[in-house]
């Protein structure tokens, strides 16, 4: 059976790759900390998506929670093979670096960074097994260019692009692909304080991006097609880049 596994797969951009997943054909690992009730609203989408899916709830900041119940399920489920990831789980804890504080900096390197190796680190040994895979990191705008009042969530997020481009050569002649994908300013929970207003005067689309539309494009990076494209960053920013 062929399994896609989304990290914060309970609100937002997560929710919105599980739903995309799940209409082709995945069965949905939909992963969350904390919103038992949003993650189960994701699950019935996932079924009214004619898909099929479970949830895993681990903390993508928690090294030995992400071995016990991510490696217990692999372990349980030998016949099941994670053909997709995605590394969605974030955070951000803004302040400027003068008033940072030391637990600021480490849960959103955690969180957003360490992550990414824990996580994947796990899946990676039955992709190269089966000699494919698609490993989706979602990164962000403020990890290409940097942002003021961000150095924590820039760093982690610059962090990955690295990450991803390096274990993109590391892994592509085992038929593992593995890219990244950087949202701009996308309706969610995340941006829910935000002056949309203001800020979409910058947006050369005039508007803030759908969550749907960051799906679509980990839609395409996860296609069987799209095997010859690896090590990559697509911005789905509206046009935006100052
Ligand atoms: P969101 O609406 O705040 O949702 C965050 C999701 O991540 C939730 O499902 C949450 O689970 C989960 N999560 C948070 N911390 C976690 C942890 N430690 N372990 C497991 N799951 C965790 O965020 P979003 O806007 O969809 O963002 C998704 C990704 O896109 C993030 O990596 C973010 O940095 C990136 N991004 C977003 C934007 C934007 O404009 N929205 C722009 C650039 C990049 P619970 O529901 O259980 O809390």
């Amino acid at each position: 059976m062929k399994c896609a596994l989304i990290t914060g797969g309970s609100r937002g951009i997560g929710k919105a790759i599980c739903i995309k997943m799940a209409s082709l054909g995945y069965y949905v690992l939909i992963n969350y900390k904390s919103n038992l009730e949003e993650a189960n609203n994701t699950l019935a989408q996932v079924m009214l998506a004619d898909g099929n899916g479970e949830l895993l709830q681990f903390d993508v900041a928690n090294k030995e929670q992400i071995k016990q119940v991510l490696g217990g399920w692999i372990e349980a489920n030998p016949e099941k093979h994670i053909e997709v990831l995605v590394n969605n789980a974030g955070i951000r804890d803004d302040s400027l670096m003068a008033w940072m504080g030391e637990e600021q900096w480490d849960h959103v390197l955690k969180t957003n960074l360490d992550s990414f190796f824990y996580v994947t680190r796990l899946i990676l040994s039955d992709m190269l097994a089966q000699k494919y895979g698609r490993i989706i990191n979602v990164v962000s705008l403020s990890g290409i260019k940097g942002l003021a009042g961000q150095t924590n969530y820039s760093a982690a997020k610059a962090g990955v692009i690295g990450a991803t481009k390096a274990l993109a050569q590391e892994v592509g002649r085992q038929g593992i692909t593995v890219n990244a994908l950087a949202p701009g300013f996308i309706k969610t929970d995340m941006t829910e304080g935000l002056d949309e207003k203001e800020l979409k005067a910058l947006i050369p689309v005039k508007r803030f991006g759908l969550p749907e539309e960051v799906a679509h494009a980990a839609a395409f990076f996860a296609s069987p097609e799209a095997a010859y494209i690896t090590g990559q960053v697509l911005s789905v920013n509206g046009g935006l880049y100052t």
